[in-house]
């Protein structure tokens, strides 16, 4: 087992957790978040890329735009600035000298960077700008002490792992460490699969992958492509593989009710009633979707669209054809908002046509539930809309024949299978699910027990670009006073306000005073708050007034993140935008640039932020593709983020790409199929221990 490093105990004072508050959230439930809970899963945590710490280079040696590690003795240090105070160090190593800059610091760095002191000292080296000097620097550069002249090095790479905020590396390495030495890495992949294929054993792939030897290919396992690397894919597809051969044969014995459509011609009346025309891609995706209801096996499939694409109105023909063929339609959203804000806009569009539509949410009073309830025992009501409350065991539909689940990420894998699972004389209902969070196509095909992913590629026309710009919360003051001109030229503003710990109580307490504050500093705004303890009556009379234009600025915290639909909101702030998972952000993003007005979303950051946290939020500002911004994110953050991925008991595929590792996939697929019938109890145990943590495997 390589050793950890030792002496990076204190390291990456840049990484630490800005405010007190943020502590308060323990580490466990950070990494948790980001998909790392069980030994196995850190174990299969693995490098973004390594940094070379094993040796030290002479100062006179350093190039602009190196990666370098160097140790020297501080000459000189001194703050500099007024409000934002920097700490700057002359450091030398007898060869020559180095400045060192931190924009921020904390009051013990002083100490740290006295005169005398020996340091060890590693980061990306600087051209400074002119103004400075034009010398070398490294900013923030990552401390190891204390240190001693003899103070050892390293014998192996060091791992830089994808890491969400305040989620150190040193953290990191440890736990993985660890997780190494307490998991079992015994091949249960019979040798005969990977010898012919000249793959390492699972234990030496992954030991060499978390700290390679000095000596190893730098850029081929950078660019993954050792075979070390290749022994994970495999595994990984091999997984994949057996996992999908085995849900075919238990789906293949499902039946559901043939949704024809004859017994009438909703669809085509609510088409021709919609003020547009549905865009290619809509059509597109409702001709999978009439195909699928017309078979007699259960529909599983996930429409996914960027925000905005439309989606509603598909889910809603898609309810007519249920409808029309003599069954009801249901449809489930995460918040009550969203569910009110769909039975608000569907109910005008639908009963018209004679569909009776009813909301069922979880704050309705007792006696009007079970009224409505009634209503769809009866089979009175054919189109169901709702929350949770849908799925609870007092509801009976009278011929369920469509589930639709809106935003389907924000459930988990219980929910959705309980509102499928309404069986009806012995079928199932087809099963459509909605999202927009992105899911890279390379999951998308791997996502577990066939499901069927349709993709609505086109936005509606007439759409205006949004324009993106990362602001530091410096600067919040800059940013008051935009809101309060775009509020003077007509446009609503929403003002998100962050996930401080998984309490409403403290999301509350930093929207409260972000409300307040504006309410001060604009007098002239209108400034109205809604958040997710508020009563589905008072979230609902809110947004209607943000609807109807009596709101400028609507502060929120992150219950407006799905599905809300206000035209004429064009400014998107994001507070501690670097809390939130990009594809988060940009669903929030989507709440504008929905109607004609040029939009703008600021993303507001922690003035220490981490250069991953940088690197990270500067992918939503150049890129407005969801998918796109998906990717990038499972690159730097890891793959627990996606679909609630760990709840949902999809099988990620994190390593091998479909597309390049086609060769490993043939190889997978025939050694799946050879290894099902030669000894199935070994190969489900390893589709098992790869996707472990994810129980409901071989259900979702
Ligand atoms: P999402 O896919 O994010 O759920 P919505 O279904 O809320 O998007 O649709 C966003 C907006 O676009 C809605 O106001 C909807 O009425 C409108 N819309 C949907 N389809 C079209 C279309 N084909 N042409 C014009 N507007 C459309
Ligand atoms: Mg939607």
């Amino acid at each position: 087992m390589p050793q950890t490093s030792k002496s990076s105990i204190k390291s990456n004072t840049n990484e630490k957790p800005a405010k007190k508050k943020a502590e308060t959230v323990s580490v466990a439930e950070r990494v948790a978040r980001m998909g790392l809970i069980n030994d196995w899963d850190f174990v299969l945590h693995l490098p973004l890329r390594y940094e070379d710490e094993t040796r030290i280079t002479r100062i006179c040696d350093l190039k602009a735009g190196d990666w370098a590690q160097i140790q020297g003795t501080v000459i000189s240090s001194r703050t500099q600035g007024g409000r934002f105070m920097q700490l700057i160090a002359s450091v030398s190593d007898g060869t020559a000298n180095i400045e060192i800059r931190f924009l921020h610091f904390y009051p013990k760095m002083r100490e740290r960077f006295k005169s005398g002191t020996l340091l060890r000292l590693s980061g990306q080296v600087q051209q400074q700008p002119v103004q400075f000097g034009g010398g070398l620097q490294m900013l923030h550069p990552k401390i190891k002490d204390p240190i001693t002249d003899t103070s050892e090095l390293p014998s192996t790479l060091t791992p830089v792992y994808p890491a969400g905020e305040h989620i150190t590396q040193t953290w990191l390495r440890k736990r993985i460490d660890r997780a190494m030495l307490d998991v079992d890495l015994t091949d249960i992949v019979p040798a005969s699969f990977t010898q012919s294929l000249s793959l390492p054993t699972l234990r030496d792939a992954l030991k060499s992958l978390h700290h390679p030897s000095p000596g190893a290919d730098y850029e081929a396992y950078s660019e993954r492509r050792t075979p070390e690397w290749r022994r994970l894919k495999f595994d990984e597809l091999l997984a994949q593989q057996l996992t999908l051969r085995y849900a075919r044969e238990v789906k293949s014995e499902l039946q559901a009710p043939r949704l024809l459509g004859t017994h009438g011609n909703l669809r085509e009346k609510l088409t021709a009633s919609l003020p547009f025309s549905l865009t290619g891609a809509q059509k597109r995706v409702l001709v999978e979707i009439y195909t699928d209801l017309a078979q007699n096996a259960p529909m599983n499939r996930l429409v996914q669209g960027d925000v905005g694409c439309g989606k509603t109105i598909v889910a809603a023909l898609s309810a007519l054809q249920a409808v029309d063929s003599g069954y009801q339609a249901a449809l489930m959203a995460p918040t009550e908002i969203l569910a009110e804000q769909h039975y608000l806009k569907l109910k005008p569009l639908l009963e018209p046509l004679g569909v009776k539509v009813v909301l069922l949410t979880g704050s309705l009073r007792t006696k009007e539930k079970v009224l409505r309830q009634d209503m769809v025992a009866s089979g009175q009501s054919q189109v169901v809309i709702g929350t949770h409350a849908l799925i609870q065991d007092a509801v009976k539909f009278h011929k369920l024949g469509l589930a639709i689940v809106d935003e389907q990420h924000r459930f988990g894998v219980e929910q959705r299978l309980k509102l499928r699972n309404a069986v009806q004389e012995g079928t199932l209902p087809h099963l459509l699910m909605l999202s927009a969070t992105p899911i890279p196509r390379t999951l998308a095909m791997s996502y577990l027990a066939d499901i069927d992913v349709s993709v609505i590629d086109e936005l509606p026309p007439g759409r205006t670009p949004i324009v993106t710009t990362l602001i530091s919360m410096d600067r919040t003051a800059e940013v008051t006073s935009a809101v309060q001109r775009a509020v003077s030229s007509g446009s609503q503003v929403y003002w998100v306000c962050p996930l401080i710990e998984d309490s409403e109580k403290s999301d509350l307490t930093a929207a409260t005073l972000r409300r307040d504050a504006l309410q001060q500093e604009l007098p002239g705004c209108r400034v109205a708050l809604v958040h997710g303890a508020m009563s589905a009556e008072e979230k609902q009379s809110i947004m209607n007034a943000f609807s109807s234009g009596e709101v400028d600025i609507l502060v929120a915290t992150t219950v407006i993140e799905v599905g809300v639909d206000v035209p004429n909101a064009s400014v998107m702030i994001i507070e501690h935008a670097e809390r939130f998972g990009l594809s988060q952000l940009h669903q929030l993003r989507g709440r504008v640039g929905r109607g004609s007005k040029k939009s703008f979303c600021l993303l507001l950051y922690a003035p220490n932020l981490s250069e991953v946290g940088k690197e990270r939020l500067s992918v939503i500002r150049s890129s407005t593709d969801g998918f796109e911004i998906a990717r990038q994110d499972l690159r730097l953050r890891g793959p627990g983020e996606f679909m609630g991925a760990k709840q949902s008991g999809a099988p990620l595929l994190r390593f091998a790409d479909l597309d390049t590792d086609v060769e490993l996939l043939d190889a997978a697929r025939q050694a799946a199929q050879t290894w099902l019938t030669t000894d199935p109890k070994s190969a489900l145990q390893h589709a098992r221990r790869w996707f472990a943590g994810s129980g409901n495997f071989l259900q979702a």
